[in-house]
């Protein structure tokens, strides 16, 4: 008998758009009723093939753990030589103390968990770009490691070209030069205004009739191209950390919900999970609804020091609302409640304070020699809240660190009084020469630059 395997279609959040394929998905970024692409199922993972992940690579995981959502539609050998491609970093797992570990996922080339989603969802587009002879002109505004992560794994890529927007006095040092020292098909402008009217001014593009001409796409973190790939280090962990069929619990500091939701596909793949523990810094808008039921956002969202999760309303919450089977909209309305019992036998949230993360960046130094950056501090003191209220027992924890503490030097050096050793990556950064424009906060003038630029 032959095993036919189904073609995985893609719907909206909202529920008002027609289905799609990984291609459509992957180009379209977020549903034209402005919900967010889900799978119309998870494909499973069988006991066997996890047992088998455990002596495997994880470019070999991450190709299994795809496979089946480019089946159709990406050529087999085709998407493996991509994931060896894309994942030819380490991914280390750090012995805290027993089963518990910390998984640093900051080898990439710029330093952020970013940096495992944006390389293969640049080489899926990059292969669609090349299968259609097309070409795709991939705006966005970056806070800092978006635009980085984007920039480094576009860089290159035929067919594309890539516009980054950034608030001149909001990024970094490092995270600027991440992006303006690339060249060639990247090109980066500072904009003289703040991090959301750069966001503005993308927006304001996307809708402009005079500028359909550009072939403009987004790579932002609601693309489903974003997710899919995050799924992987989860499997690759349980893989490292677990016998038999042990569950693991799986700590994400969280801010648009991306990366946690990377943890919630692997676990409806068939991977065991005890726990998604969610911590978020001061933006506690997701641990309040989880603890009543009561959904408000916070606007403008609090500035806080892990400032990658300053976000006030989750783009990905649509996505983890329908997993417990309710329906939130883009503007944060809920339209039907999820199973808030389920959520909470399966999640666990808390708010950590700009003062807690600066002391667990102490303790933990102190400690454990765990040397961790605000955002990773977000994460392990969350871990350590969930842990109060329900002990491991032996099971084994990961708790995920999101980026090098090299690219947050700052609040380490005021805490520990040390400097991160910077890896090669970031250090050779400072010997380039930058390239970027600068532009006021003016559409119009963006608007002659792209069309002067590029049509
Ligand atoms: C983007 C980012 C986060 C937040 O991840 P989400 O997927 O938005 O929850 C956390 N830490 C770092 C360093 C980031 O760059």
């Amino acid at each position: 008998m032959q095993t036919q395997i189904e073609k995985i279609q893609f719907h909206s959040t909202n529920g008002l758009s027609p289905e799609v394929d990984l291609k459509g998905a992957l180009l379209g970024g977020q549903a034209p009723d402005r919900g967010l692409y889900m799978p119309n199922f998870f494909p499973q993972l069988s006991p066997e093939k996890l047992e088998s992940f455990r002596s495997k690579s994880y470019a070999e995981i991450a190709n299994e753990v795809l496979q089946p959502f480019a089946e159709g539609i990406v050529d087999q050998d085709l998407l493996k030589s991509l994931c060896e491609d894309a994942y030819d970093y380490d991914v280390p797992l750090e012995q805290v103390y027993d089963r518990v570990h910390v998984m640093r996922l900051d080898q990439g080339p710029t330093a952020s968990f970013k940096d495992f989603a944006a390389r293969m969802m640049a080489r899926l587009i990059g292969h669609f770009v090349r299968e259609d002879r097309s070409r795709l002109t991939i705006l966005t505004a970056t806070s800092g490691d978006t635009g980085s992560a984007v920039a480094s794994a576009f860089h290159g890529v035929e067919g594309i070209r890539v516009v980054v927007l950034f608030p001149i006095d909001e990024v970094s040092e490092r995270q600027r030069r991440q992006m303006t020292t690339l060249k060639d098909n990247i090109r980066t402008i500072a904009i003289d205004g703040k991090f959301d009217d750069c966001q503005a001014m993308v927006k304001q593009a996307f809708a402009d009739p005079d500028l359909a001409g550009l072939d403009l796409s987004s790579a932002n973190s609601i693309n489903i191209g974003r997710l899919l790939p995050q799924s992987v280090y989860y499997v690759y962990a349980w893989s490292r950390l677990t016998k038999g069929n042990e569950p693991l619990v799986i700590v994400t500091p969280s801010g648009n919900f991306g990366n946690m939701m990377g943890a919630v596909f692997a676990n409806r793949m068939g991977v065991p999970v005890k726990k998604f523990v969610v911590p978020v810094n001061e933006n506690d808008e997701f641990p309040t609804f989880l603890a009543t039921g009561d959904y408000r956002k916070i606007e403008p969202s609090k500035a806080c020091v892990s400032n990658a999760m300053n976000v006030g309303h989750p783009s990905n919450l649509a996505r983890l609302v329908e997993i417990f089977n309710g329906h939130i909209d883009e503007k944060g309305k809920v339209v039907r409640l999820p199973n808030m019992d389920a959520m909470r036998q399966e999640l666990f949230s808390t708010a950590v304070s700009d003062a807690s993360t600066r002391e667990t960046i102490r303790e933990a130094w102190k400690k454990h020699r765990l040397l961790l950056e605000p955002h990773g501090a977000v994460g392990w003191r969350g871990f350590l809240d969930y842990i109060a209220v329900e002990p491991l027992n032996g099971l084994p924890a990961v708790v995920v660190e999101t980026a090098h503490p090299a690219k947050f030097p700052d609040e380490i050096e005021k805490v520990l009084q040390i400097t991160p050793d910077a890896p090669e990556t970031l250090s050779r950064l400072d010997k380039l020469e930058e390239d970027y424009d600068r532009m006021g906060a003016d559409y119009e003038a963006f608007k002659e630059y792209l069309l002067a630029k590029y049509n």
